[in-house]
């Protein structure tokens, strides 16, 4: 029954790994997938989270099922980690959640409860991580696009975002990445942030946050989810989807939060009830491990504060590494301008490779990044920023 299945391209950002592990090479480079590397090129796993792991196991856990919606006290945990403690919506019990897998769970969940509740599009930014549009398609949407980044300036394309939202349909649904944009690295500021609210107050649209970097964009949590708090402030009842894949480390656990704000405590309930609706012919509940770690950190101040320096010892070394290989171009005497890659923020550099540039990188230097030319910093460290800065500095003809 197999024999008309074709073949389906690699996905283009995972399958950047599958190359690269059967590359031979032995100073092969991954900047592909984001996931952060300590600085000898590890997978790191933050000491707060062994902590919790043993206190866990020394617990004896059973292995229940958790309910559709996830594991209560970790759903609160993550609420309050995003919208801030005081938040008076959070207070006032008018914000349903629940637990997901990850953050791509998430994205998932709520694009087809969008599709079920009448929504026939989404817009997203242009750029946007890959796998945004094939989520929200497979989720019934059709994916439309706003323009967010000037490829000439290296910088922000505001009027052209703010264009582009004033000619979205009255109550579409509008995607933001709550900090660190991925992949530019560029981030509105406050004021433009604000400008971005106020328009979409005027045209009724439904702003739902991507939260995939909180801590990791400027080292502090609360700061980098401003954005989500101000947008609840002003009275959007917005919608947020939070992985805790980057800043917790937990990237194999798939744990997240999928929330939506609503008018009242009751329009809650309703809300929560669809979404567990959308959950259980999906994969029924999610799993408890990694709600078990990030509950035991975030139910405990002490744990906490360790976490974020944790966080930002990890967002501090990416940025010292956007430094080294700026100035390890400038040294070589490049003849472009590489002032883009210390002003982006969060995991990626996007370079401003060409495809041909990043696939002459991938087949003479072994140094595999995604072909929109986006270098995970993240994989970057003092034994190889010489040799990207070098390799980078060949292809784009010096
Ligand atoms: N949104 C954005 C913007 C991302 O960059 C990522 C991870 N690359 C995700 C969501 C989802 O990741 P995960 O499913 O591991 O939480």
């Amino acid at each position: 029954p197999w024999a008309h299945f074709k073949m389906a391209p690699p996905d283009p950002i995972i399958g950047l790994n599958e190359a690269y592990n059967s590359d031979d090479f032995p100073d092969k480079v991954n900047v592909g997938v984001g996931a952060y590397r300590c600085d000898q090129g590890m997978p790191f796993v933050l000491p707060v989270v062994m902590e919790a792991e043993k206190a866990i196991i020394a617990e004896e856990m059973d292995h229940e099922y958790s309910g559709i919606a996830g594991c209560p006290d970790f759903v609160n945990l993550a609420l309050k980690f995003v919208y801030g403690d005081d938040c008076a919506a959070l207070q006032e019990g008018r914000i349903a959640g629940v637990q997901t897998l990850s953050g791509t769970g998430g994205l998932r969940v709520f694009g087809e409860t969008l599709a079920t509740f009448g929504h026939k599009h989404i817009y997203v930014p242009d750029p946007t991580w890959g796998n945004h549009i094939p989520i929200f398609k497979n989720a019934g949407l059709e994916v439309r696009k706003y323009r967010y980044y000037d490829n000439d300036s290296c910088s922000l394309d505001f009027s052209n975002l703010i264009d582009d939202m004033r000619a979205m349909p009255e109550g579409s649904c509008i995607l933001l990445h709550a900090c660190a944009h991925n992949p530019t690295g560029m981030d509105p500021t406050v004021d433009q942030w604000k400008e971005i609210s106020n328009v979409a107050m005027e045209k009724n649209l439904l702003p739902f946050f991507d939260s995939a970097y909180q801590g990791f964009a400027s080292g502090d949590a609360r700061k980098d989810a401003a954005a989500v708090r101000m947008f609840v402030e002003d009275g959007h009842n917005i919608a947020v989807v939070q992985s805790f894949s980057k800043n917790f480390g937990l990237y194999g656990q798939r744990i997240g939060a999928l929330s939506v704000v609503a008018a009242d405590p009751e329009e809650a309930k309703r809300v929560l009830s669809q979404l567990k609706v959308h959950i259980r012919p999906s994969y029924s509940n999610p799993p408890r491990h990694g709600a078990r770690i990030v509950t035991k950190i975030l139910s405990d101040p002490e744990k906490t504060n360790d976490f974020v320096h944790q966080c930002m010892g990890m967002a501090k070394r990416i940025d010292g590494m956007r430094y080294e290989l700026r100035q390890a171009l400038e040294d070589l005497g490049s003849g472009r301008s590489w002032d883009h890659v210390t002003s982006q923020i969060g995991m990626f550099a996007y370079s401003g490779l060409t495809k041909d540039q990043v696939v002459a990188l991938r087949e003479k230097h072994h140094i595999y990044c995604t072909l929109d030319g986006r270098i995970s910093m993240a994989g970057v460290t003092s034994n190889n920023v010489e040799y990207i800065a070098r390799a980078i500095h060949d292809v784009t003809g010096g």
